[in-house]
């Protein structure tokens, strides 16, 4: 095997990002710091990147890129065109704003309709034509008070 340098890792996740990774959600990204190697996943929306490996030597990045790429690939193939939906937290990081499978801003929004504390909002992308049901609590009131200076 060809020894890993941070050129080689660098290289290799720029091949893969434009490569088979091109239509997933994240990229791969390989960084040397001073405690040695850090891969993490860099996501196309606003969802944090995740981090695959801290502190490896270059072998074990170079190992963590190629598991990470294969995984993806396998998904894509084993996946079909079955979609992949955003978990709640990442629905609700992103202030459901975002369509929960493509992740698009564009996105219609139907009426509200309040049942018990409950709103539920259709909602439909415009991209890849998912329907969803946004769901609002209620969650507190606060007293509509209007302050008089001249009461003061
Ligand atoms: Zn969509």
């Amino acid at each position: 095997m060809a020894k890993v340098t941070e050129k080689s890792l660098k290289a290799r996740c720029t091949e893969l990002n434009l490569g088979p990774l091109r239509t997933t959600t994240f990229g791969i990204r390989a960084t040397r710091t001073g405690k040695g190697y850090t891969v993490d996943l860099q996501y196309r929306d606003a969802t944090p990147p995740q981090i695959l490996l801290e502190g490896g030597t270059a072998a074990e990045a170079a190992a963590t890129v190629e598991g990470a790429a294969f995984g993806a690939a396998a998904v894509k193939v084993a996946g079909g065109d079955k979609p992949e939906f955003a978990t709640r937290d990442t629905f609700l990081r992103q202030a459901g704003e975002r369509c929960p499978r493509c992740s698009t801003k564009d996105i219609g929004l139907g009426h509200l309709s309040f049942v018990k504390g409950v709103i539920t909002q259709p909602c439909s992308c415009q991209r890849c034509s998912l329907s969803w049901n946004n769901l609002f609590k209620l969650d507190d009131y606060e007293l509509a008070v209007s302050i008089d200076p001249s009461a003061m």
